[in-house]
């Protein structure tokens, strides 16, 4: 079946084409054939009757003319005759009157020759055709045309005896007679009475008619007698060929005018001349090719359309044997398997290939199988094989299209493998029935491969966890189910993971992360979420479910339990520990980037603030645009004076002293009027920003405290800065300069870190805090309370005050254990030789309560309100005289 299938008969389209063309061609060729065979057909028969009828006509001319000829030749010579044979008979030599006689008698029977003569002893006697004498008038003639001698008739040349008169023709015996006297006895013949047949019959324009002796010796001539008569045949002439026969025949040659001309030559029976009738070739065939050049025209399209279209079909035929090779050999050749599959769905041809793909040993095998039969029950996506191929043949029977693509998953007849195949079916008809063409093309290994590609793609090569960018999918697949989607996503990052590396070596490193992410995963598992590993120490994992605030609780201790549990690596008991920020799922963001950085924000905090998790609030996020805005005009702000600042007096509690102010920062916006330091200086931290931000800040504070000094007013000025200033290296050396350029003594500057930053790098705050005390700096610990710094590290700080949080302060009046906690934070100060500043101080009762617990200092609202440098000296004023009992 597959090699005997017709291609050439079943290739679809420009194959019908072809054979319609060629089908068309060779009809039109058949009959212009018989076009040109017809007309070239009658044109030869009008030849061959033209020059039949031509050769006829000549041949029965010359003939008539012979005849006419030689009988009226046998009158003349019939006198000649008889006055020889009288004279020669004579038994005595006659005399003049005798010959007379004897001429005069012949002439009397005679009607063609116009002269009689006998020539005898060098004596002329002769008489006209009325049988008068008439040596006169020969004597002269004779002797232009001397006779030669001969026994039988002879023809002497013919002449013109006078312009007026025809030509005439000698012809004459010689004898001897009995007394040996030499005699010529002859006749002259009007060459006119020769022609008189002609006249009667009338001789066409372009023959001509003639007479010639054997000798060659033109006798007569028409037309143009003057220029032929008595000449002999011209040397080329194919008419010499013909001096001395005896038969009749037909000569063609070329006549006189160089023209090619076509003779009848009668030799005549009694005397030896020729009659002849000639016609030029040109005059017969010229009308036939006038009548024929019609036919010609048409014969010579017809030639020219033949060649062209045997041309054409020979490129058909070429084409189509081609294409019909072509389609057979692509059937057998192609690296992809193909079905012909009629309307009941069953194969009626496969190629060789096809039955490479399904494990049989022949094409013929695959034929009447459906489909169905050669695939697996069911296919990759559930479907009953059956039913889909069923589906499939009724959509590409029906459908407008007739073409489809499809993948499909067949099964090997061997050995039950099953593979894929990416499948082109196509509608077609072909004699009168309606097939399907199906390509099939193995991807089972593409599939595979990509399935591999797939897998090293999104997953991680050392915990075999899925990856980023499998994460970034699943996210996008979770978002995309729509409506009613929603879940969280958990940002892990392990505690001091870097210790674990450079303690332990990266090999340990890795094993403890191989360890960790098959608990987190095997446990996660069972709770329906997923795991991811981003990279590092961080992974991420995806709820099933979204999570409200106790779940999220719960979730944390759970991982940081199984995070717990024991792990030993290189004989070391670990423990382990991460921070783990959260987002949800849509309230925090839309795309996975949005909640991968939310989460991170998140456990970013978590980390820095030392909690094991931390859900993501859109205020701490210090990474929106609107921030972005902020950073900008903030740099601006710095450059072009937009910063100001605002004073906050501390006071003496056992003498109500004002004993300094705290520098706070103002920024002044354009469009946003006051901004307080808390919305802006965190976004400073977290970028370059802080540094020139404390630059203007110290510069600032010591040009106003020298200007306050010049003013004798002798005071003190606390000035906040931020942990990440200590990790500028030029920070102290900035710090030394601007002291020393406002002329500022440096006991009289207390820089404010809070408590909580030094933490973060605790030996690098330390030796910078140190350089700072070296240069004679008072220094503070800010918000002190909300670290949890450990009292030995606080023991080894270079520093003077400790700022109890106001949060403390507030509330302890009344809170007890916040009563406790600032009474221990003093004690502790104390302990510690540090003077004690509680800030927030809002009353006169916490005022009081302070300084019963022996708290040196005290700030807040109490006192006074962070105020402009102006108001500074009236507020002082105003403090002076209340304070001396003056309003
Ligand atoms: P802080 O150093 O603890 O400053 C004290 C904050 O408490 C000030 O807020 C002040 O206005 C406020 N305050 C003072 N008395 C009372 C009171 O009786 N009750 C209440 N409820 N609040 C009181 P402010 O000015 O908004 O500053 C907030 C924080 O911004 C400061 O906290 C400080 O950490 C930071 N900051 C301010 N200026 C600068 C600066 O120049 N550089 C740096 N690095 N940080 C600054
Ligand atoms: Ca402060
Ligand atoms: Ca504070």
């Amino acid at each position: 079946m597959t090699s005997t299938f017709d291609f050439s008969s079943h290739a679809p389209g420009a194959t019908q084409r072809l054979r319609i063309g060629v089908v068309f061609y060779i009809g039109v060729l058949l009959v212009l054939a018989l076009l040109v065979g017809l007309s070239g057909w009658s044109a030869y028969r009008d030849y061959r009757s033209t020059t039949d009828l031509v050769r006829q006509n000549i041949s029965a001319l010359s003939r008539s003319l012979e005849g006419y000829i030689s009988a009226l030749l046998l009158q003349s010579y019939g006198s000649i005759y008889v006055v020889g044979e009288e004279l020669q008979l004579s038994a005595a030599p006659p005399d003049v009157a005798r010959i007379r006689e004897e001429l005069a008698l012949a002439m009397r029977y005679d009607p063609v020759s116009a002269y009689l003569f006998v020539l005898r002893d060098g004596q002329l006697y002769a008489v006209d055709s009325r049988g008068q004498a008439a040596e006169g008038k020969l004597r002269g003639l004779l002797e232009q045309a001397p006779l030669a001698t001969g026994e039988h008739p002879s023809f002497g040349r013919a002449f013109q005896p006078d312009n007026d008169s025809g030509y005439l023709m000698p012809m004459f015996i010689s004898q001897r007679d009995a007394h040996g006297h030499e005699q010529k006895v002859g006749a002259l013949i009007d060459t006119d009475r020769l022609g008189d047949l002609l006249r009667r019959l009338g001789l066409e324009e372009h023959m001509n008619a003639g007479m010639y002796d054997n000798s060659g010796g033109v006798l007569f001539r028409t037309p143009q007698p003057l220029r032929f008569v008595g000449q002999p045949l011209q040397l080329d002439s194919p008419l010499r060929a013909r001096l001395g026969q005896s038969t009749f025949a037909l000569v063609e040659g070329d006549n006189i005018d160089n023209e090619r001309a076509l003779f009848a030559d009668a030799p005549s029976a009694s005397f030896p001349i020729h009659a002849v009738v000639g016609q030029t070739s040109a005059s017969y065939l010229t009308p036939w090719i006038k009548r024929s050049s019609y036919s010609a025209l048409l014969l010579l399209i017809s030639v020219l359309a033949i060649g062209l279209i045997a041309w054409q079909l020979r490129r058909l035929i070429g084409e189509l044997s081609q294409s019909g090779r072509f389609y057979g050999q692509l059937f057998n050749d192609i690296n992809d398997g193909v079905l012909l599959i009629g309307v009941d769905g069953r194969v009626q041809a496969a190629n060789p290939r096809a039955a490479r793909m399904f494990g049989v040993a022949g094409a013929e095998l695959l034929i009447g199988r459906l489909p169905s039969e050669l695939s697996p029950p069911y296919q990759p996506d559930g479907r009953l094989s059956l039913a889909a191929s069923r589906a499939a043949l009724s959509d590409l029977l029906n459908s407008e299209l007739g073409e489809r693509d499809s993948e499909w998953r067949f099964l090997r007849r061997d050995n039950r493998e099953a593979f894929d195949c990416e499948v082109h079916s196509s509608r077609f008809r072909w004699q009168q029935n309606t097939l399907l063409l199906v390509v099939l093309h193995d991807i089972t290994e593409r599939k595979r491969y990509l399935a591999e590609q797939e897998y090293l793609a999104s997953h991680d090569s050392l915990t075999g966890l899925p990856n980023r960018y499998w994460l970034v999918r699943h996210i996008e697949q979770r978002i995309a189910q729509g409506e009613g989607q929603r879940f969280a996503v958990l940002l892990l990052d392990m505690n001091r993971f870097k210790e674990v590396n450079d303690t332990l070596g990266h090999h340990y490193g890795d094993a403890v992360l191989q360890e960790v992410g098959k608990r987190l995963d095997d446990w996660l598992r069972s709770q329906g979420a997923q795991i991811a590993r981003l990279g590092g120490d961080e992974m991420a994992i995806v709820t099933a479910r979204p999570l409200d605030e106790n779940d999220v609780g719960r979730l944390c201790q759970d991982v940081g339990q199984v995070l717990r549990q024991p792990l030993s690596a290189a004989g070391v008991q670990l423990e382990i520990s991460a921070s783990i920020g959260v987002a949800s799922y849509p309230e925090h963001g839309e795309s996975p980037a949005d909640l991968l950085r939310c989460a991170d924000i998140a456990m970013y905090q978590a980390k820095n603030s030392r909690r094991d998790f931390i859900v993501y609030q859109r205020s701490d996020d210090t990474y929106t645009l609107e921030r972005l805005a902020l950073y900008t005009h903030l740099g601006r702000a710095i450059r072009e004076g937009g910063l100001q600042l605002h004073y906050q007096p501390k006071v003496r509690l056992d003498d109500q002293q004002v004993i300094g102010f705290e520098a706070l920062l103002r920024w002044n916006h354009p469009e946003r009027g006051l901004i307080p330091p808390g919305e802006f200086i965190p976004l400073a931290e977290s970028t370059e920003l802080i540094h020139p931000l404390t630059h203007w800040v110290i510069d600032e504070a010591l040009r106003q405290l020298h200007v306050w000094r010049a003013r004798g007013l002798g005071t003190c000025i606390a000035i906040n800065i931020s942990a990440n200033n200590l990790r500028n290296p030029h920070f102290v050396g900035n710090l030394q300069a601007l002291l020393a350029q406002h002329r500022v003594p440096a006991e009289l500057i207390e820089l404010e870190v809070t408590e909580g930053t030094l933490l973060e790098d605790p030996e690098m705050a330390l030796r910078c805090l140190q350089a700072i005390r070296d240069l004679g700096v008072i220094l503070s610990i800010d918000d002190f309370g909300t670290g949890y710094s450990s009292l030995a590290y606080l023991k080894r700080l270079p520093v003077q005050v400790l700022k109890i949080d106001r949060t403390f302060i507030s509330a302890m009046t009344s809170n007890f254990s916040d009563a406790m906690i600032v009474q221990s934070t003093v004690a502790l100060g104390h302990n510690f030789g540090m003077q004690v500043v509680a800030e927030g101080v809002e009353d006169a009762a916490t005022a009081e309560a302070l300084a019963q617990l022996g708290c040196d200092i005290a700030q807040g609202y109490h006192f006074g309100r962070p105020m402009p440098a102006e108001q500074v000296v009236a507020w002082r004023l105003q403090r002076q005289l209340e304070s001396l009992g003056i309003d």
